[in-house]
């Protein structure tokens, strides 16, 4: 049977150059990159190098601003929770949105059963939030904006650079997750004036655990991990030397190819929604038709639950997703969905179909082929299906 994975928002596939960059570390530059001698200065060079392929990507002013991490949840927390805490006495309110992933959402709600208040902007129909209601929403003791670059669900775009201009404006620090558009739209942190950003290499085609957050240099920000003197003090703990080699490497590519490569899945993404849409009846799009990452489309099949259609998909050996990997599994509606004011009925029907650069026109004919009497069948299922 053919296989067809469509769920490179949850994660991607390994590219060989990476795994090729990252072999080295396992068999003959094992050394700490904190011990004096040849072994730990031969693993430094590598870790500094990966820092500036990094820094590369998001055009940060300097190597010295990348902390790695263990991954887009880990740098999320760290950048909410450090800097909350640093800016405690400057004031406790914090401003997000309501669309944030989980690994935002869960650590403003227990800030806020420490003391902090959060305002969570609500988005319009397409999932973005309005810059206008923004500004309203600073009051003397913001300190801190956290609002994701772009969406893992529907792939909408923030208006970021709106954003980044408001908070300097206003003096209150900015802090983006953009786990999500990082390779794969221009991303830029002087020109959009960010503090802060939340980085994930398996997303980008590098490995899993191991990821950065962006701190723009004097940005207050407590120390995050207490230990040694890794991470400039900032984040104590050997660093993960393989996994950060291979995420230099996978920076690097996005950096040279990975736009060019973005168009190309464009177009079967935009293959594949024509080709739903035409074969397929009573379906909608989720997300913004334009500020949208080039290889996300989620669709709404009106009257039947996603979690239906994506386990009949994977009998066909397509992988797709309803929803956040981690909320999946859950019947629950969506947040984001259900935040952009799409009715339950309709929501719970919402697939992600996520693309990478090893999709092909064939992938995607063939989910095109099998896709619509697996809807055909459902429906006719469906007691709440009206007909046609
Ligand atoms: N933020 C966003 C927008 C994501 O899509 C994800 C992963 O799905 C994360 C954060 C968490 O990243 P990680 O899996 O590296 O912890």
């Amino acid at each position: 049977m053919r296989k067809v994975y469509l769920d490179s928002n949850a994660t991607t596939q390994v590219h060989p150059e990476v795994v090729k960059a990252m072999i080295p570390f396992y068999e003959e530059i094992y050394g700490n990159p904190s011990s004096v001698h040849g072994f730990g200065r031969e693993a430094k060079k590598h870790l500094e190098k990966a820092r500036g392929q990094v820094a590369e990507l998001i055009n940060a002013a300097s190597p010295d601003e990348i902390i790695f991490t263990s991954g887009g949840t880990e740098s999320d927390n760290f950048a909410i929770k450090a800097s909350a805490y640093a800016l405690k006495g400057k004031g406790t309110h914090i401003i997000t949105s309501s669309v944030e992933h989980h690994a935002v959402l869960n650590t403003c709600k227990y800030l806020e059963k420490t003391g902090f208040r959060v305002t969570y902007l609500g988005v319009d129909e397409y999932g973005r939030i309005d810059p206008g209601e923004l500004k309203n929403s600073i009051s003397g003791d913001t300190t801190l904006i956290t609002i994701m670059s772009a969406n893992n669900e529907t792939g909408t775009i923030m208006p970021i650079s709106e954003i980044g201009k408001i908070a300097s404006e206003k003096g209150v620090v900015f802090h983006t997750d953009s786990v999500q558009s990082v390779g794969k739209v221009p991303f830029d942190v002087q020109k959009n004036g960010i503090h802060l950003a939340s980085l994930s290499a398996h997303k980008i085609y590098g490995p899993k655990g191991v990821g950065a957050l962006y701190i723009r240099k004097g940005t207050e920000i407590l120390q995050w991990q207490q230990g040694g003197h890794h991470e400039q003090g900032k984040r104590a703990g050997t660093e993960n030397v393989p996994g950060i080699a291979g995420f230099g490497k996978a920076c690097e590519l996005a950096n040279s190819q990975g736009l060019k490569e973005c168009a190309g899945i464009k177009k079967l993404r935009d293959r594949l929604h024509k080709g739903i849409e035409t074969n397929v009846k009573q379906i909608r799009l989720n997300g913004h038709p334009e500020e949208r990452l080039p290889n996300t489309a989620n669709i709404s099949f009106d009257y039947l639950e996603g979690e239906s259609i994506i386990l009949s998909l994977d009998l066909e050996g397509i992988a797709t997703s309803t929803g956040s990997a981690c909320t999946s599994g859950s019947l629950e509606p969506s947040h984001v969905l259900e935040s952009m004011g799409i009715e339950p009925l309709f929501a719970q029907g919402s697939v992600r179909f996520s693309l990478s650069i090893y999709n092909t026109e064939e992938d995607i004919d063939y989910v095109i082929e099998k896709l619509p009497p697996i809807i055909d069948r459902l429906r006719k299922m469906s007691p709440v299906y009206p007909g046609d």
